[in-house]
């Protein structure tokens, strides 16, 4: 119920009730909003002044951190990408000058680099733009670094399959370096009674001593021949060809492949030979070569030139 309030009549000595028209009402009304129009206009001014700077604050403070953290996120790009020049800088210099290969040029390097370059126009950010760019350069050269390991490494594993198949021991146990009876070259025959050209080495050793193959290889010939004797030809690949003569049995067959060590016979005296020995020839794109020429890396300077020193006494083959 509404609550009626009463004025004191002077005139007729009484309490009337207080009516107000609907035009001072309307008026008190348009007063109360234009008053509660002004307050909230000067608050809106107020605050509008006050929160704008607190904002500022705030972003500013913010601003900062992610300077900082850019800081970091750019020292450790950088950190990546001198790491990576590292492994880059031993590729070439080393890794790929030990075997043989040319390096890598640095457009082949930065192949692809460019057209990320353009990917990076959509990020409006410079800062993150610029760290874009220099993230995906490091991956790039990662890319690329690491399809030049893999061409090192097959180029390793075919290298190392090389360096197994190439002859590079003595056919024969010959620590002390005495079994070396006759070297390459032209000596006097000792069944046919004159000089001709002797196309391999002589070791003696006792009668059924084992005989080595001295690289990885396929065994192309094992028979029985009237001047070899038991004789065994193993194909290296390469153009490389070994022959082991005279022996008194071998124990590999034709097409089997073998490996540098593995023992394929027993010295003997088979075919035209004088004594036991075993008669041992390489052959480079079938010629002849100096067989000695393949032991320096297995023996040192001095053992060398001893090996030769005892080789070169004898001016009569045994075969
Ligand atoms: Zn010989």
């Amino acid at each position: 119920m509404a609550k009626i309030r009463y004025t004191y009549n002077a005139e007729s000595c009484k309490y009337e009730p207080i009516v107000i028209s609907p035009k001072i009402a309307g008026r008190r009304m348009l007063a109360f909003l234009g008053i509660s129009f002004v307050i909230g206009l000067a608050g809106l001014v107020y605050f509008n002044y006050k929160y704008p700077y607190i904002d500022e604050t705030l972003q500013e403070a913010k601003n900062e951190n992610l300077k900082t953290e850019w800081k970091v996120l750019y020292k450790q790009l950088d950190r990546t990408s001198s790491q990576l020049s590292a492994l880059e800088h031993n590729d070439d210099k080393n890794y790929r000058v030990i075997l043989d290969l040319e390096p890598l040029d640095q457009s082949q390097r930065e192949a692809g680099v460019g057209g990320r370059e353009k990917e990076s126009e959509t990020i409006p950010y410079s800062l993150i733009r610029t760290a874009y760019i220099q993230s995906e350069k490091i991956k790039n050269r990662l890319d690329i670094e690491a399809q030049s390991l893999q061409q090192l490494m097959d180029e390793l594993a075919k290298k190392e399959k090389m360096w197994a198949s190439r002859p590079a021991i003595q056919p024969i146990n010959n620590k002390d370096l005495v079994h070396l009876h006759t070297i390459f070259g032209l000596r006097m025959h000792p069944l046919l009674g004159y000089v001709r050209p002797h196309n391999g080495l002589d070791f003696t050793a006792p009668l059924g001593s084992p005989v080595y193959a001295t690289g990885d290889g396929r065994v192309s010939t094992a028979q029985r021949s009237d001047t070899y004797g038991n004789v065994v030809y193993i194909d290296h690949g390469y153009h490389f060809e070994t022959r082991y003569a005279h022996m008194t049995r071998y124990i590999v067959n034709a097409g089997e492949f073998v490996k540098r060590g593995q023992v394929i016979g027993y010295v003997g005296n088979t075919g035209t030979s004088v004594s036991a020995h075993l008669h041992y020839e390489v052959h480079y794109k079938n010629q002849a070569i100096n067989p000695i020429n393949f032991f320096q890396r297995d023996l040192n300077n001095k053992e060398y030139e001893k090996l030769i020193e005892v080789g070169s006494k004898s001016v009569t083959s045994l075969d």
